[in-house]
Order: structure tokens, then C-alpha cells, then sequence
């Protein structure tokens, strides 16, 4: 892509409104803009970071066997008549009347959507287990929408439901979710860690909240601080086998939320190992049994013939609030510090002299050999400074810079710069693009 060409409106000042990092660096670098209180458009920069996000989260809830499917982002409150949550939801509920005066609701969740599709199609215990999702915006009319994307009132949610024939093979499918997590959040680079959760309007009383350790984050969390860096299960592991011993490793010590912490039981742990932080909550799982399926009499017939309700559980990941987690964790004072998962672009390219016949031509060689490899860089080839280019490429974080210029070009040299750890290097443009290649194609 060409800068010159792009839509990326980067702000010089700091956003007064945006009181934490991640706020105020979405901002600048043109990711998102606010469009009303907690809405926001996702300018392209954003949406390539979304997209991203957004396929790791789907690659790993399709390795565990999850089936995606799209439902919409409108409701019809007759659905959550039937499980008794249109009154109990709240003001959060974004309440809405059609020109009939049918009452809808742009939906905070899909709890019941997703038992009222299941009880219309499956109807024997032989169908289960079963396990479906869905990547859709959802409306919560939050009290204080705040901190950009982390609180927002439309934002974009991975959730799942699974449904079994009983509590122990709901449980199966609660750990299928609870191991994906881990995986799913270690492949953007960020540690999270499970905690025990109150439930909420979601219900039920088995449920983790996986919480990522940051001063600027929302929740008061305790936990024991050998959870904190415990590597994640990692991608082979086999979901058809036993996954409770992986669970009960990373469940066995101390971690809870502030909602339910019990200080008896963290004052168990030993001092030295005993932490209490803020963090932020960018994933949920609930195990909630027969919650919505009783009411809503979502049953299954069973071997002996007779129908009860089948147990079920609902997994949520807030995709839109990990962009903004992922920067509270990866930035310095120039700007964000993507990690090549999730970079928006993995490589930016600097031609520091537009308009020198020989820099232009080497930065169109490195742009177009980049685009055939499949690793689409950002090429600035605009007309301004090499200091604005330098510290805009900084500010957007990109993980390698490829910096061109007559000087280096006439040794046969160009620089090559890691965003993260600072190190630059001059080396020839072929193995520039070697190393680009190799160390951008693993991720
Ligand atoms: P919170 O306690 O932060 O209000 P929640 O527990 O109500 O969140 P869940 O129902 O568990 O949220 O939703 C699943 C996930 O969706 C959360 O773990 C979080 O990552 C994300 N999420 C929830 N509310 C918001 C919001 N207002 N803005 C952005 N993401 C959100
Ligand atoms: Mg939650």
C-alpha cells in the first residue's frame, strides 16, 4: 500500500479526552474515530488491527471444533420474554420499536438467540455435543463508556454457546474453551490470566474471566504469581482427549476477581507469591446448566426416552476491547509497538529522498518484491520530511521499518530497523528482503 494513496489521518496533539494510553495512541496513529459517546469507526488502519485480531480468535475456536455462524445484531424482545431477562437487563439494553410497535433490542449478548435456533433443529441427546459462534458487534448502553475501545457502547464480541446432554460433558466443553482462550490470547502476544468470576446477568455458577494484568485496567484481581507467567497450553493439544488436568494446572492456585475474592484464601498463599493488581477483562467463560434451556424448554430426548433440558455455556471474547489491551501492553513514549501477529502491516518502508530517481526505484524494487512475497507493506512515499516519517512510522507502530535513502544507497546499503527493540542495521536491499521474508513468514 502507498501511503500517499492510503487514509491515514494521524493526529500531532494528544487527545485531551483519552486518559490512557491506549485512548489516546488509537487516536493518534488513526485508528479509530469517536463517532458519539463509546461508538466508534474503525479507520483502516483500525480495521486491519480488527481483522487481525479477528482471525486469530476464529482460527482457534475452528481448531476447537467451534462452528461459526452470523446472527443479528437486532433482536426481538419476545426472545428474552421467554427467559425472563427484558426486565432484569437494565438500562444497559439499548430498547427499540419498530413501525409495528414490535419491541426490539440491538442485542448486549445472544444467550437466548442461539437456544431458541438450537431447540427448533435438534431435538435428541445423539446430536450432541454441539458448539457454535459467532463474531458480531453488540450494544451495551454502558453507565460510563470510557477508556475508547476498551469500554465502548457498540463493540465487537466473540461469543459461543455449546450445548450438552449434561453438566459433565458441558464441563468438557467449558475446558475446550478455557485452554482455547489461553492459546488465542498467547498468539497475540498478550498473558492472560484465567481467574475465577461472578457471573452476572449471563448466570450460572461455574465461570473465569481471563484478565490481563495492566495498572490502567478496570478490575481489582488477586491472584498467585506463578499463574502470571505460565506459558499457554500451546496449539497441539488434542481436544478430543482429557483436557481437565491442563484446567485444574492453571485453576489449583489462587486467582480471582474482586467480586468474589476471598481474603481467608488469598492470605493462604505465601506472601512473596501473593499479588494484587489491576487488570483488564478481555474474555469470559460460563458454565450456566439449564439457565435459558428450562424456560425456554430447549430439551433433548435422552437414551431412556425421556426430553430434559439440555446444559449449556457461553464464551465470550471482546475482540474490539483486545485492540486496545494489546497497546496498554506494547507501547513506548513514540508510540504503539504492534506485535507481528497482529500488526496492522507487518513491514513500513521510509523512502527518505521522494523524488531521487535512484531512492525511488530502489523503494519500488523492495515495495513490489515485499507485495509478491504476501507481506503487503506500507510504503511512505509521501513528500514529507524524513523526521515526520520517522516518528509517524514509530507512532503506527509497525514491527520493521525498511529505511531508504541516497546515502546508504550509494555503499549498496539500506537500514533496517526492529520497532521494539530499537536495533538497526545496514545491509544490502536483497538481504534486507531475505531477512523480511523469513523473520515476517513465521507468524
Ligand atoms: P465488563 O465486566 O468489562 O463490563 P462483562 O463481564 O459485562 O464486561 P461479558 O458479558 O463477559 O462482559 O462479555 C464478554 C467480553 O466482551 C468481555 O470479557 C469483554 O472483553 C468484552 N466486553 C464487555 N463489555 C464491553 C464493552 N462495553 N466494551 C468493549 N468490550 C466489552
Ligand atoms: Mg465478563
Amino acid at each position: 500500500m502507498r501511503l500517499s494513496r492510503y487514509f491515514l489521518p494521524t493526529l500531532k496533539e494528544t487527545p485531551s479526552e483519552a486518559k490512557i494510553a491506549s485512548h489516546r495512541l488509537m487516536l493518534r496513529a488513526g485508528l479509530v474515530r469517536q463517532e458519539s459517546a463509546g461508538i466508534y469507526s474503525w479507520l483502516p488502519l483500525g480495521l486491519k488491527l480488527l481483522k487481525n485480531i479477528e482471525r486469530i480468535v476464529r482460527e482457534e475456536q475452528d481448531r476447537a471444533g467451534a462452528v461459526e455462524m452470523l446472527m443479528p445484531t437486532i433482536q426481538s424482545a419476545e426472545l428474552w420474554r421467554e427467559s425472563g431477562r427484558y426486565d432484569a437487563y437494565g438500562k444497559e439494553m439499548l430498547r427499540i420499536t419498530d413501525r409495528h410497535n414490535r419491541e426490539m433490542l440491538y442485542g448486549p449478548t445472544n444467550e437466548e438467540m442461539l437456544t431458541a435456533i438450537f431447540r427448533s433443529f435438534c431435538k435428541s441427546y445423539k446430536e450432541l455435543p454441539k458448539m457454535l459462534y459467532h463474531i458480531q458487534w453488540k450494544f451495551r448502553d454502558e453507565v460510563r463508556p470510557r477508556f475508547g475501545v476498551m469500554r465502548g457502547r457498540e463493540f465487537l464480541m466473540k461469543d459461543s454457546y455449546s450445548f450438552d446432554v449434561d453438566e459433565a460433558a458441558a464441563r468438557r466443553s467449558y475446558n475446550r474453551m478455557f485452554i482455547t482462550y489461553l492459546n488465542t490470547f498467547s498468539r497475540m502476544g498478550l498473558q492472560a490470566v484465567p481467574m475465577r468470576a461472578e457471573t452476572g446477568p449471563i448466570g450460572g455458577d461455574l465461570s473465569h474471566e481471563f484478565i490481563i494484568l495492566a495498572e490502567t485496567g478496570e478490575s481489582a484481581v488477586f491472584c498467585h504469581k506463578d499463574l502470571v507467567d505460565m506459558p499457554a497450553p500451546g496449539l497441539d493439544v488434542d481436544f478430543d482427549g482429557d483436557l481437565q488436568p491442563l484446567v485444574d494446572e492453571r485453576t489449583a492456585l489462587y486467582a480471582a476477581t474482586e467480586d468474589v475474592h476471598d481474603e481467608a484464601a488469598f492470605m493462604a498463599v505465601p506472601e512473596d507469591k501473593r499479588l494484587s493488581a489491576r487488570g483488564i477483562e478481555v474474555g469470559q467463560v460460563f458454565y450456566f446448566g439449564t439457565k435459558y434451556s428450562e424456560p425456554m424448554r430447549a430439551n433433548v430426548s435422552h437414551p431412556d426416552g425421556k426430553e430434559r433440558p439440555v446444559h449449556m455455556g457461553s464464551y465470550g471474547v471482546g475482540v474490539s476491547r483486545i485492540a486496545g489491551a494489546i497497546i496498554e501492553a506494547n507501547h513506548d513514549d513514540e508510540g504503539i509497538i504492534w506485535p507481528l501477529a497482529v500488526a496492522p502491516f507487518k513491514i513500513g518502508i521510509i523512502n527518505l529522498r521522494q523524488g531521487d530517481e535512484q531512492t525511488d526505484a530502489a523503494c519500488e524494487s523492495a515495495w513490489k518484491a515485499l507485495e509478491a512475497a504476501g507481506l503487503e507493506p506500507l510504503y511512505d512515499d509521501t513528500a514529507d520530511r524524513a523526521g515526520a516519517k520517522f516518528s509517524r512510522m514509530d507512532l503506527i507502530g509497525l514491527p520493521w521499518q525498511l529505511i531508504i535513502g541516497p546515502r546508504g544507497l550509494k555503499d549498496g546499503l539500506v537500514e533496517l530497523k526492529e520497532r521494539a527493540s530499537g536495533e538497526r542495521q545496514n545491509l544490502s536491499l536483497d538481504a534486507a528482503l531475505d531477512l523480511l521474508r523469513t523473520v515476517c513468514a513465521s507468524s
